[in-house]
């Protein structure tokens, strides 16, 4: 077995203390040979540090395509070409997606909207809708809207959301090559705050950006000294009509070996499949990460890119024999 390996074997597992970025370097570049060993070696650790459960999410996007922004894989940037029209969901809407997501089993429903950060149209939206939710639908409420400010945050707070999903995205030495309308350090100001008012920290990023493997390794660690709650780990499926619409899809090895990595890097975080893992790993591989230290997924649809049918995500879980998360009314 590699050092690496034996090393990580002694301390991730025993200690629950993640590996350093030269760890998570050497894992994220281990030959295939390698790799069951690296996956099986973060399942370990991720039972151990985790237990068996699975967390189940849906997302629904309420308000969708015609971002100022410039992130450069993103097809809701109304910057660029791609086919994502502005469209805004009403409270009735954003309820039944909350009823169906609750009806898979899941307990986590996060509200996203494509925007730099909320204007007021958006948080009497949230505020409107997040008390029709708790009213009929028994739910942990999550949201992603971008940069907030300090009231916003308050506000959210107080509504009762109790996870903040803000994706660093890549390493902050990548960032300024995939964002050029906001910096790392805006949305990282974000993630402090949230953490400050009580609010879970949800932040994540893409993978298979053109970033290079040292910083995939460098991004693992950023993302560990956040002590994140959760991070949802994406990669890069590209999009026509943005400025990374003709990058290849990462192989699938590397896909795996960058989950082992995180989880390795990160032992007591929810490790979430999010986007791209479809065109990434295709569903054998699905079920190789959920086996090497994934435990939690996006079940249906994503925002501009169609997952798996939710059924067939709950029934590879029990296939799996992995427990789904129950709700424990965090709110
Ligand atoms: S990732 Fe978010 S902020 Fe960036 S363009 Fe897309 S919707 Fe806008």
């Amino acid at each position: 077995m590699p050092d690496v390996l034996e090393r990580a074997g002694r301390d991730v597992l025993e200690t629950g203390v993640g590996l350093d970025e030269a760890g998570v370097l050497t894992v994220l570049t281990l030959p295939d040979d390698d790799l069951p060993a690296a996956l099986q070696l973060a399942h370990e650790v991720r039972m151990r540090w985790c237990g068996p459960e699975v967390e189940v999410e849906g997302i629904v996007s309420v308000k969708t395509g015609g971002c100022p922004e410039d992130c450069h894989f993103c097809s809701q940037s109304g910057l660029f070409t791609s086919p994502v029209r502005a469209v805004w969901l009403d409270i009735p809407a954003l309820v039944e997606a909350a009823r169906q997501t609750a009806a898979t089993g899941a307990t986590e429903f996060c509200i996203v909207a494509a925007v730099r950060g909320p204007d007021e149209r958006l948080m009497a939206q949230m505020r409107q809708g997040i008390a029709a939710i708790r009213a009929e639908v028994d739910i942990n409420i999550a949201a992603s809207l971008g940069i907030l400010t300090q009231d916003q945050v308050d506000e959210l707070a107080a509504l009762g959301v109790h996870r903040y999903n803000h994706n660093l995205e890549t390493a902050r030495s990548y960032f300024p090559q995939v964002v050029t309308t906001h910096t790392w350090e805006e949305r990282f100001d974000t993630l402090r705050l949230v953490r400050k008012a009580g609010m879970e920290v949800c932040c994540g990023g893409i993978i298979g950006l053109g970033e290079s493997v040292e910083q995939r390794a460098e991004f693992a660690v950023q993302l560990a000294a956040l002590e994140p709650d959760e991070v949802p780990l994406n990669f890069l499926n590209p999009r026509p009509g943005t400025p990374f619409g003709d990058r290849a899809p990462m192989p699938g090895a590397d896909a795996l070996r960058t989950v082992a990595a995180f989880r390795l890097a990160m032992p007591r975080t929810v490790l979430r499949f999010a986007g791209g893992r479809e065109i990434t790993l295709g569903d054998l591989g699905a079920r190789r990460g959920l086996l090497g230290g994934i435990n939690a997924v996006i079940v249906g649809n994503y925002l501009t890119t169609l997952g798996r049918p939710a059924d067939a995500d709950i029934d590879m879980i029990g296939e799996l024999r992995m427990p789904i998360k129950a709700l424990n009314h965090s709110f």
